[in-house]
């Protein structure tokens, strides 16, 4: 009954983490890839009114115009630059706007280059969608290997994704190696997604959208982090007339909008000051970062609120099994890479879960460290 491409895609390595998370009591669990602070008031409140006011029903494709006007001046101001409103749509989350720009671009045997480590929705929905994914490794310091995508890409490559701040790694991008990824798009003609989901969580300077450089970049930006509404699915794409056109047709036939009244309550989100929580972030991810560089090999994240540690010997999925023996929750890296050598935390959690978490850690970590060698 079952069709061979979702057959292909394989969902066992987190799935295994969360069957396991719901089996341990007391967990430290630092395997979360959300924010642990709520919806801010004035958000609930929005969504609140915009529900009574009898603002439930489908709205227009694209999603409503105050909405899709307020991301746009969001991004004048953030990045600089401006768009027609021909060009931006709601989707349901950064996630529909991946499925529907991959939809919209891909035909049997195409090429996305997708830089190692990524963020597990990338490469599975493009063998979904028959395309071929062009993995390129980042390690050991997750810069973007420009010199890489220049031996790679050709004629049969539709796109390029980029994100920054980066799930797993948290790792933000130089401007310069942004600049040098746009040279090698534009002498291309290629397209770039640039996934910026994590773009309010950046703790030392800025981060550097493509957009100013280039023309052919879809912006994929979302509500779910910044402001702690992953169930509420909102996002956005800001790109080439001609594909947020496309977009829009296949949302027509399968999302439909997103979600009605989030929407109207998203207007009034848009500014909301999160920066207390960032500034928790900051300090957490020091904390982390601290507690754990001389045990395993960290660079440390610029943005997001995730760690990504290699192991200095051995297999990243035993030292995992180790750690969640012991009751603290991680992600093997190899559900975000095609190496087993490191593992995600998130450091979106409690001062005193992440000092468990730390202890546990580098104690195991000696003991591992012991075993193997
Ligand atoms: N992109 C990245 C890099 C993510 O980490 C996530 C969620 O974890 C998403 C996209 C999807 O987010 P959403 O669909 O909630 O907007």
């Amino acid at each position: 009954m079952i069709s061979q491409r979702s057959k292909r895609l394989d969902s066992s390595g987190i799935r295994k983490v969360f069957e396991l998370a719901a089996k341990i009591e007391d967990p430290v669990n630092l395997s979360i890839g959300q924010p642990d602070f709520d919806v801010l008031d004035e958000a609930k409140e929005a969504a609140i009114e915009a529900i009574r006011k009898g603002f439930n029903r489908y709205t227009v494709t694209q999603g409503i115009e105050e909405l899709r006007g307020a991301i746009l001046a969001e991004i004048q101001r953030t990045r600089g630059k401006r768009y027609e409103m021909s060009q931006v749509m709601i989707t349901s989350g950064v996630s529909g706007g991946l499925m529907l720009a991959l939809l919209s671009l891909l035909d049997p045997g195409d090429e996305v280059i997708i830089f190692d480590p990524y963020f597990v929705m990338y490469k599975h929905l493009v063998h979904l969608l028959d395309g071929k994914a062009v993995i390129l490794s980042t390690y050991p310091n997750f810069r973007i290997p420009v010199a890489e995508v220049e031996k790679v890409v050709g004629p049969r490559t539709k796109a390029i994704i980029l994100n920054s701040p980066a799930n797993p790694t948290g790792y933000v991008y130089s401007a310069e190696d942004v600049r040098a990824l746009v040279e090698v798009a534009k002498k291309h003609d290629v397209l770039l997604i640039s996934d910026e989901i994590y773009d309010g969580f950046v703790y030392d300077g800025g981060f550097t959208s493509p957009v100013g450089w280039y023309d052919k970049v879809l912006l994929l930006g979302g509500f779910s982090k910044t402001y702690a509404m992953t169930g509420w699915r909102l996002g956005y794409a800001i790109g080439p007339a001609d594909l947020i056109a496309t977009m829009i047709k296949l949302q027509q036939y399968s999302f439909v909008c997103a979600p009605a009244p989030f929407q109207y309550a998203a207007v009034k989100a848009i500014g909301l000051d999160i920066s207390p929580y960032v500034e928790a972030y900051r300090r957490k991810r020091d904390m982390v970062y601290e507690g754990l560089q001389d045990v395993f090999d960290i660079v440390k994240p610029g943005g997001a609120f995730y760690m990504f540690p290699g192991l200095k010997y051995g297999k990243a999925s035993e030292f995992v099994e180790m750690a969640i023996a012991h009751k603290v929750l991680i992600i093997p890296g190899h559900v975000f890479s095609e190496r087993d050598t490191h593992f995600r935390i998130s450091f979106a959690t409690g001062d005193e879960a992440l000092k468990r978490g730390i202890d546990i850690l580098r104690k195991l970590s000696e003991a591992y460290y012991a075993k193997i060698c």
